[in-house]
């Protein structure tokens, strides 16, 4: 008799409700050499601090403790450097004991969600949607309810629409500073008064901000936590040192860190200290790390110009580029009725790739948008891949 299973034995309920990520499938495509993709969401390698993390990465290496396991809420000295710059940002001290450390950012909103949302608890996102957000949400079974964006950021109104309506979310998570996709930000009126819903509703706000500190002009509105010490923000050094760091930062109040760091010591006992003394070096160097943040800065800044104007040139009259003031993404809006998913597979065989925007929907699919990231490609690439874009946009659509 065989004991072998004719099939596996079922997968748990939750997996049901994921869905691969639509970017991280079309990320395998991208990889291409003969594509320019604007579809990631990657800082350029070139601007990555590649030789300081490599002198610092040897001199972290003369103590044997940067090999060993350390502390699951985060190595001391970088919690310290970590709320010493969120107080900076806050403008209110942050005691290191609210700071815990995670394996990035991602990881944060995954532990968030197993300590704060039972299986079909209400959490609020922003629409177009960070699509981390939905699969960790998705995984914990949450219901999703969407409020939409408009150039300022979240409308809050729509948001406060729903609690009249007796909506009850445990919690909302916003990205309000250079949104992911859609590069909005939300005004500093409306975070006033998201936080005074929160604060009336009892409802937690999550506020992920791993782009704030790569504005282009002046500095953007305070943090959302600023107003409100309830606010569970959510940092990283993926965009302004590097993603392969994996070193995020969450400030909440004591009972969430509490929680999170239990849950932590499940999921994977602690983040890897040899990249949390590294990332608290580059951090506690104050000028290099200023030098480093405005040579950024600079260089985002007209890499977005550079976009602008190419779309401007070869796509006018076709799509409209949303407004850019730091991040990492530009919102295209085709004005012609051009099907975004349809045309990704016409670009690619063009050599460009992008995000359409059905891939961040929660509810109402826009098939007439797409994300463009400006921050991998230098500016003479971007131009490139804009007119490989409007050579795709002209070419007919197939089927
Ligand atoms: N939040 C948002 C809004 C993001 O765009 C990203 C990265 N794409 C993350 C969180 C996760 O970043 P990391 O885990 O690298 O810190």
């Amino acid at each position: 008799m065989s004991t072998a299973f004719p099939v596996s034995p079922p997968l748990a309920r939750r997996m049901a409700a994921l869905r691969s990520s639509a970017i991280r499938d079309l990320l395998a495509v991208t990889a291409r050499p003969d594509v320019v993709s604007l579809a990631g969401g990657l800082p350029d390698p070139d601007l990555v601090p590649r030789e300081r993390i490599r002198d610092v990465t040897a001199r972290v290496l003369h103590s044997a403790d940067a090999l060993q396991y350390t502390e699951t809420a985060g190595l001391r000295s970088l919690r310290e450097v970590v709320a010493a710059r969120e107080s900076v940002r806050l403008s209110a001290p942050v005691d290191a004991a609210r700071v815990v450390i995670t394996h990035g950012s991602q990881q944060a909103l995954s532990l968030l969600a197993q300590v704060l949302l039972d299986p079909g608890a209400t959490v609020v996102v922003e629409e177009p949607a960070y699509t981390g957000a939905l699969q960790v949400l998705r995984a914990a079974q949450a219901r999703i309810l969407t409020v939409p964006l408009d150039a300022d950021g979240m409308r809050v109104d729509r948001l406060a629409d729903l609690l009249s309506a007796g909506e009850r979310p445990v919690l909302v998570h916003t990205v309000a500073t250079f949104h992911n996709p859609r590069g909005v930000t939300m005004s500093a009126a409306r975070r006033r008064e998201l936080v005074g819903l929160a604060d009336r509703y009892g409802f937690r706000v999550v506020e992920d901000d791993p782009y704030g500190e790569l504005y282009h002009g002046g500095p953007p509105p305070e943090p959302v936590a600023a107003h409100f010490d309830r606010v569970i923000r959510l940092s990283s050094v993926s965009k302004t040192l590097a993603p392969a760091l994996r070193v995020g930062a969450m400030v909440a109040m004591p009972d969430v860190c509490a929680a999170v760091e239990l849950v932590k010591q499940g999921a994977d006992l602690c983040d890897s200290r040899l990249t949390q003394e590294i990332a608290a070096e580059l951090l506690a160097d104050e000028p290099w790390l200023d030098a480093h943040l405005t040579g950024l800065r600079d260089e985002y800044g007209r890499r977005a110009a550079a976009l602008r104007s190419a779309v401007a040139r070869e796509l006018g009259g076709v799509a409209t580029l949303g407004a850019i003031d730091g991040g990492m993404f530009g919102w295209l809006e085709f004005v012609d009725g051009t099907d975004a998913d349809a045309l990704l597979p016409v670009a690619l065989d063009h050599g460009v790739a992008f995000v359409p925007g059905s891939a961040f929907a929660v509810e109402g699919v826009d098939r007439g948008a797409a994300r463009l990231c400006f921050t991998t490609n230098t500016s003479d690439r971007l131009e490139d891949a804009v007119a490989r874009l409007a050579a795709a946009h002209r070419a007919p659509i197939p089927g």
